[in-house]
């Protein structure tokens, strides 16, 4: 299918995602998080989840990603539960380039590497490198239009999933808030350009309980496309594994 200036969509797909998996999860490999992933996995089945998927930071220098996989990948096995992996990277810069190791990103879906990266909107991807949000609106307090950084943010994005082929969106638009900007000022073209990367790559975008993000009018607009939305928590303790109080109450 595609849209009259041939924009690639799918069918539709639902606003709210299923609850019953949790697609964004941390552990100990992070050095902000507490539970092993033992302790998650016990979690999402307490929680009878159907699908988790153990995430942790990686930087371009990150060299325990061997070690992870090899944890996650020998944890015992749970009845009707499917454990997936990933690493969380940034978006480095306005090519698209993220900020993991290259062997890593060579082993996507490959028995050796991840199933996939989350990219990460943690800082702003500039043309020049990332740019923190406090450097950001100090240069949209000197005159750069709010239009522009969102066309940084969107079209980073759009070519990250492009350039890693596996990807997940982590928490879209978590940037906003802290650079002054919300979800309003994004265009419904900016939405659709990243709706039309998604569905041209497959690439899954979370619905992010941490950050409560993105809202209703991005998910109608994204699933409308025919993006999987897919929830996640962001979990940082097991405790919050599936534990879903602000998604659990969307109507959409
Ligand atoms: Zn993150
Ligand atoms: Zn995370």
């Amino acid at each position: 299918m595609s849209t009259p200036d041939g924009t690639a969509v799918g069918p539709a797909r639902p606003a709210r995602p299923s609850l019953t998996g949790d697609h964004h999860v941390h552990s100990t490999f992070s050095d902000d998080a507490v539970s092993a992933p033992v302790e998650n996995l016990e979690a999402a089945a307490r929680a009878g989840l159907r699908t988790v998927r153990m995430v942790d930071h990686v930087r371009v220098s990150t060299t325990y990603v061997p070690s992870f996989l090899a944890v996650v990948r020998g944890l015992p096995p749970v009845d009707g539960l499917t454990v997936l992996t990933g690493v969380e990277a940034k978006i480095l810069d306005a090519s698209g380039a993220v900020d993991a190791p290259p062997e890593v990103l060579a082993a996507l879906g490959r028995p050796d590497g991840p199933d996939r990266v989350l990219l990460a909107d943690h800082q702003l991807p500039g043309p020049d490198g990332p740019w923190s949000p406090r450097t950001t609106r100090e240069r949209m307090a000197a005159g750069l239009a709010a239009s522009d950084v969102l066309d940084l943010l969107v079209t980073a994005t759009v070519r990250a999933m492009h350039r890693v082929g596996r990807a997940q969106v982590a928490h879209p638009f978590s940037l906003l808030p802290k650079i002054g900007l919300s979800e309003d000022d994004v265009s419904d073209e900016h939405l659709d350009a990243l709706a039309a990367a998604a569905v041209a790559t497959g690439t899954p975008v979370e619905v992010n309980e941490k950050w409560r993000c993105p809202g209703p009018r991005a998910r109608t607009r994204w699933a409308a496309a025919g993006v999987e939305l897919v929830a996640s928590t962001d979990a940082h303790h097991a405790g919050d594994v599936g534990t879903y109080r602000w998604l659990g109450a969307l109507d959409a």
